[in-house]
């Protein structure tokens, strides 16, 4: 740079002449000149532009040249400016003074040109080399500086390598490429195999006893090499098994690098422990496949509600492919039964973090409806945000079906479909309820079919049921839709009348079923009747209570059946009265056999025509500590009821055989025969072990069975069971004698005379009160009696109190009399007194022919 441009020289000189000579001097040289007479000219001119070279002189007017060259020196800008004194001051001081400013030279003045041009180009030349230098010494600078840098970069790039390879996750092994003498390994591997830096490296890594299984190692080693030889660049991995300083065993994920290390082809080996990501992932395998073979349906929403995952078993139960419901909504299995209200109530369970459990009635894609339990729970990342819903669900159709039916077998009854007692109570209590808040009444109607076991022991079960089901249906038929008509058991049926304003209305309405219950019905080919008998309870009057009511119009029921059947009742608290003694007297007749308060009666038979007692009749009689002496009126039909008849009639016909057979010890050879006769109740008639327990009873007592005589009332003749005709029949086998009681208060088939072994006939009480006088009765006892003994039946008139009934039946020929004329039921005793003093006298005595030849 220098070379090439002119150099420049500033002369600071106050003398013109000097200037003028110095200048010309130099531009012939070619240089370039710049010029000044005073020192602080000089000075500005510096910072004008910089000199090459300054030419000062010492003594000038202002600021002499050491001062000025003192200031430029001071002037790190032109600090570097070499200066030349000129003066006449030649002495050394001057001289000395001179240098310490910073001038570089010093001439003297008169200066001889060739001395100035020569000191100007020494000095110049000197200033030249220094420029280089300096500017060498400044890229040298620079580049130590780079150096510094880059050296800088290097170690931090190396302490960075240090912790990474040190504080890495991963083993990191470096050994030779060939021979596999092991050069560095990171402090994880040392660890690992519990060696320092120092005493690993320059092992082989077949010295290791790391691995489980060398060989597998090897071919890794081995398969690194050919595929670095063959300049194959992939990154392949590999699964090795080693050993920890433990000895447990770690499954690593492997992989090689062929890199230089310290100048010599190295496998850098670097391995990742991935035993737990493998226990994970064997875990994973078995939850999947857990989901996917569960039994339950599982399904896994996002935050959002998109299913993500479905299970096989999803797939099954609703019909749909995974790959259909897939980021679609669950919702699309909504059946619409579930109410938004619920489903909000779900989602702000769910979002609230909690668990939902219930039960959803989804449609399956077929559009068939299911049911299922579900339970759903919100799963939460590591933030506590929530990131999926996992739904596990149970097909629970065939339980809620299955809870149908039981709640309908429970609630309902089978044979007529109608509303059984449970139900019935329960919308009996919403009646009331509703009644209580409406102010209105509410009808309760107890309704018992007369007739039924009649038609159920005659026709058979089927025809009962049938019958059930028409009265069912008429009674529904008869009501309206808002009533309720259920089915209490057996053939007693109940009807809640609900919203009625005055009991007036229940008239009619028991009116009406009364009236359709009378229609008849054809079963089996018969045309059957069927009654029924209603007590009515009503609340609020009644009670307020289902239960009080369903009580009291049982009770009223009881009352109908009481006055005659076929007709309806409404509860009164005096009924009230006679149920609470009706069921004091249930309570007393169950204790009464244990307490032995029965005893038996006999009241005799008396032929008419010799005055002897020809037999007794064994009638039952109950004192009780409670209600005194009970009519067998009165307890005979409710132990009939009560099914405590058969018990009753067994200790009865026990006690007669036995009295029958003690009594046979005493007949005469002229009186061979004595008629026991004991009641038997229809229910008793119709048990199936009747016969076996009579024969027993006979072999027992060694009694003859042409003694036992079984009255039984003209009813039964109604009935046509078989097991009651079947035990009719073995009578007759066992030749135990029968007597129709109570002969003409019912219809008698005459043909049941002929077809069972009945002996006598017995008049009922009600028409011999009217003999003598009633003219129809007259007429009537004589046929009866001519009829009788056509039939070769005997005849017995019940109940004879006087002196003319008797006479009457005597002239009428009829054959025997019992009757309060003779003797009351008396007890066997008192009768075996009665016996000595037979025959009977009185009333005796007339002759009979006489009397109906009056
Ligand atoms: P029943 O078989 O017709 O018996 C005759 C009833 O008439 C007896 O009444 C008897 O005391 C009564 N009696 C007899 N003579 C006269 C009379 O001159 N005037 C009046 N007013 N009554 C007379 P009891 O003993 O009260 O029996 C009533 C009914 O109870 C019997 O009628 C019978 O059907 C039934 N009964 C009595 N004991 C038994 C029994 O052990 N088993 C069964 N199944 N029924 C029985
Ligand atoms: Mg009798
Ligand atoms: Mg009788």
């Amino acid at each position: 740079m220098l070379e090439s441009s002119p150099i420049t020289i500033l002369i600071i000189d106050d003398s013109p002449v000097n200037l003028h000579v110095l200048s010309k001097l130099m531009r012939q040289l070619g240089w370039h000149i710049l010029s000044t007479t005073s020192g602080e000219a000089g000075i500005r001119a510096v910072e004008e532009k910089l000199p090459d070279i300054i030419l000062l002189d010492i003594l000038m007017p202002g600021i002499d040249g050491f001062e000025v060259c003192r200031q430029l020196k001071n002037n790190p800008k032109t600090k570097h400016i070499p200066i030349i004194l000129m003066s006449a001051l030649t002495d050394t001081e001057s001289t000395i003074k001179g240098l310490e400013c910073g001038a570089v030279d010093y001439i003297c003045k008169p200066f001889k040109q060739q001395e100035v041009i020569a000191r100007l180009n020494a000095q110049i030349k000197l200033h030249k080399t220094n420029q280089i230098l300096a500017e060498k010494n400044l890229a040298l600078e620079v580049q130590i500086e780079a150096n510094e840098k880059i050296k800088q970069e290097l170690i931090q790039s190396e302490t960075n390598f240090s912790i990474a390879f040190n504080h890495s996750p991963d083993y990191i092994l470096i050994h030779g490429y060939q021979g596999g003498v092991i050069m560095d390994a990171n402090e994880r591997f040392c660890r690992l195999i519990n060696l320092t830096k120092e005493q690993l490296v320059g092992l082989s890594f077949l010295d290791l006893s790391l691995w489980v299984n060398p060989d597998q190692y090897q071919q890794f080693y081995q398969q690194e090499i050919r595929q670095a030889e063959k300049r194959i660049r992939c990154l392949q991995t590999w699964e090795i098994k080693v050993y920890d300083p433990e000895k447990n065993i770690h499954t690593m994920l492997i992989s090689g690098e062929i890199i230089q290390f310290n100048q010599i082809d190295c496998l850098l080996v670097v391995m990742r422990d991935i035993t737990e990501r493998k226990q994970i992932e064997s875990q994973l395998k078995i939850l999947s496949q857990a989901c996917d073979q569960s039994p339950a349906s599982i399904v896994i929403t996002d935050a959002t509600g998109k299913i993500t995952y479905v299970n096989p078993k999803f797939e099954t139960i609703s019909g749909y492919r995974a790959a259909e419901v897939l980021g679609k909504n669950p919702r699309i299995l909504k059946s619409g039964d579930k109410s938004d209200q619920d489903y909000k109530a779900m989602w702000h369970q769910l979002r609230s973090g909690q668990e939902w459990k219930g039960e959803f009635h989804n449609r399956r894609k077929d559009g068939q409806l299911y049911w299922e339990r579900a339970s759903i729970s919100p799963i939460l990342n590591a933030f506590g945000k929530i990131t999926h819903y996992v739904a596990v669900k149970e097909d629970i159709t065939q339980e809620k079906n299955q809870a149908e039916v039981l709640y309908h077998q429970a609630h309902y009854d089978n044979l007529t479909g109608l509303p059984n007692r449970l139900l019935a109570k329960d919308r009996l209590q919403q009646a009331i309820e509703s009644g209580l808040r409406n102010q209105h009444l509410v009808g309760l109607m107890f309704i018992d079919l007369d007739n039924f076991k009649m038609v159920n022991d005659s026709l058979g079960h089927d025809a009962g049921d049938r019958l059930l089901k028409e009265v069912a249906e008429r009674l529904q038929r008869a009501l309206r839709q808002t009533d309720t008509v259920a089915r209490l058991g057996g053939d007693e049926f109940l009807v809640i009348i609900s919203k009625i304003g005055q009991t007036r209305k229940l008239t009619a309405i028991a009116q009406r079923l009364l009236g359709v219950l009378r229609q008849p019905v054809t079963l089996n080919d018969h045309e059957v009747f069927i009654y029924g008998s209603i007590g009515i309870a009503v609340f609020p009057d009644d009670g307020f209570l289902a239960d009080t009511l369903l009580k009291n119009a049982d009770i009223a029921m009881f009352a109908a059946k009481a006055d005659g059947r076929n007709l309806f009742r409404f509860f009164t608290p005096r009924m009230n009265e006679a149920a609470q003694q009706r069921m004091l007297m249930e309570s007393e007749l169950r204790q009464g056999l244990a307490r032995r308060e029965f005893q038996i009666y006999y009241q005799p038979f008396i032929d008419l025509n010799s005055g002897y007692i020809v037999g007794a009749e064994a009638l039952m009689r109950w004192h009780n500590n409670c209600l005194g002496e009970v009519a067998p009126n009165q307890f005979i039909p409710i132990a009939e009821d009560m099914g405590l008849i058969i018990e009753l009639g067994e200790w009865l016909l026990d006690q007669v055989c036995q009295q029958a057979a003690y009594w046979q010890e005493f007949v005469t050879p002229d009186q061979p025969l004595f008629l026991m006769a004991a009641n038997i109740s229809p229910r008793q008639l119709r048990d199936n072990y009747f016969i076996d327990i009579l024969q027993s009873l006979l072999k027992r007592y060694h009694l003859k069975p042409e003694w036992l005589t079984l009255e039984i009332t003209e009813h039964l003749m109604l009935e046509d069971n078989a097991d009651l005709l079947k035990n009719l029949q073995e009578l007759k086998k066992h030749k135990i004698s029968l007597a129709l009681d109570d002969f003409g208060t019912g219809y008698s088939s005459l043909n049941y005379l002929r077809q069972f072994n009945f002996s006598i006939l017995k008049i009922d009480r009600c028409f011999i009160q009217l003999l003598p006088d009633d003219p129809d009765t007259v007429d009537l006892i004589k046929a009866i009696i001519a009829m009788a003994h056509h039939l070769r039946l005997k005849v017995i008139a019940e109940g004879i109190e006087t002196q003319a009934q008797l006479d009457f039946l005597r002239a009428a020929d009829c054959d025997y009399g019992q009757g309060y004329y003779f003797s009351p039921a008396i007890a066997p005793n008192d009768l075996a007194q009665l016996w000595q003093t037979q025959p009977f006298q009185a009333g005796f005595s007339a002759d009979i022919d006489a009397q109906n030849s009056d």
